[in-house]
């Protein structure tokens, strides 16, 4: 089944018993039993629920994985991923990862002695040198956020396997449609599901995809355990985005080409920052472990003044956290995502003042482009 076609057909579609063409949400806490222990399927909805399970279905057939599962948040799925290693254990990170999971880290699950350390991991060079006797896994990124760095997810997982290590990848940026990690070698593939895959700004929420069995009874053991589970009517939102996943980023990618082009060739701007650039120094290996390049750009207009000028004209672009909606969204990453970072080391990842990032939507890209230009000039 090509792409867009599984994400119409996949997973498990509609109800048997009435032939509803979409799965009906099930609004339910607890499952009557036959017979004492015997039930048909469900017992408890944390531990399971039929909606919630149709997209778990789902997650793993688009990334190519053995089993999915659904959390209540990004976070929620990240931490619950991390839950599957112990105090006392290391693990190896992307440097720029995503705000909240480097907040996670260095906040919270240090306080439970789960070691880490932060690796440029665009440069496989650097990350095989800082592997411990406890290291356990390595994390990645890939792009990153907001300089859309690019990590050779086969080479990473050439180390992990050498060492012995879960190799994971965020995958909220390229999205199951450009990019499938486990198919690269990866061992667990997450997603806030709260971006692109849900995509209209409606619905906060996690996803993982696992590549092995073994993976997904200790994944589930958690996600019983912990309970940080996505609740049914979120869980059809989820189902519902999905349908139009491949339409969206399709459409999303052809006007990021052009707002990209645009942003090149303007006085105000100094540095553009796209995977689809050829002199982007992931351009190689984007092209090469992905089928698209997603519709994040950031772009530099030199200081914080001015970015705060551009922000204050424009019409379409909102400014919010979050991407990957059908509406363009615009943030300056120093002061908002990125704000919980110490401000020298933002500097040292290159996320200067002057740093507008956009996630393109399915607008008229006329209309971002006058929108833009008005605001730059
Ligand atoms: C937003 C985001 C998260 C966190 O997800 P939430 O749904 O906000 O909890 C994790 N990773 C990346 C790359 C993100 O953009």
């Amino acid at each position: 089944m090509r792409k867009k076609t599984q994400m119409i057909h996949g997973g498990i579609t509609g109800d048997e018993q009435t032939g509803a063409v979409s799965v009906p949400i099930y609004q339910v806490s607890t499952y009557k039993q036959d017979s004492v222990g015997k039930h048909r399927g469900y017992e408890y909805s944390r531990t399971g629920n039929p909606t919630r399970y149709a997209l778990e279905n789902l997650i793993a057939e688009l990334e190519d994985g053995v089993a999915g599962f659904a959390f209540s948040s990004g976070m929620a799925a990240i931490t619950s991923v991390m839950m599957l290693l112990k105090a006392d254990d290391h693990i190896l990170l992307t440097d720029d990862v995503y705000g909240g999971s480097y907040r996670l880290m260095t906040k919270v699950l240090n306080r439970f002695n789960l070691d880490h350390t932060f690796v440029d991991t665009s440069k496989p060079e650097n990350v095989e040198a800082l592997i411990q006797e406890n290291t356990k896994a390595l994390y990645i990124e890939t792009p990153t956020n907001p300089l859309l760095k690019i990590t050779d997810i086969k080479k990473m997982a050439e180390i992990a396997k050498k060492h012995d290590l879960l190799l994971i990848v965020d995958n909220t940026f390229a999205t199951p449609y450009w990019q499938q990690p486990l198919n690269s070698g990866a061992d667990i593939v997450l997603h806030s599901a709260t971006k692109y895959i849900g995509g209209h700004s409606d619905v906060v929420s996690g996803l993982v995809a696992v590549n092995s069995k073994k993976l997904a009874e200790e994944l589930h053991f958690i996600q019983n355990s912990v309970g940080a589970i996505l609740g049914p009517q979120d869980s059809w939102l989820l189902i519902r985005g999905i349908k139009t996943l491949g339409l969206r980023m399709e459409a999303i990618e052809a006007n990021t080409k052009k707002i990209v082009d645009f942003l090149k060739g303007h006085k105000q701007v100094t540095t553009v920052y796209y995977p689809g650039l050829t002199d982007h120094p992931g351009y190689d290996v984007a092209v090469t472990q992905a089928s698209g390049f997603g519709g994040m750009v950031s772009f530099d207009v030199g200081s914080a003044e001015k970015a705060e000028e551009v922000l204050s004209k424009l019409k379409y672009f909102t400014l919010a956290e979050s991407l990957g909606a059908v509406e363009s969204l615009i943030s300056v990453p120093a002061k908002m995502t990125h704000a919980s970072i110490p401000r020298d080391r933002r500097l040292e990842l290159g996320i200067t003042d002057g740093l507008i990032r956009i996630s393109v939507g399915i607008e008229d890209v006329q209309d971002l482009i006058e929108d833009l230009d008005g605001a730059l000039s």
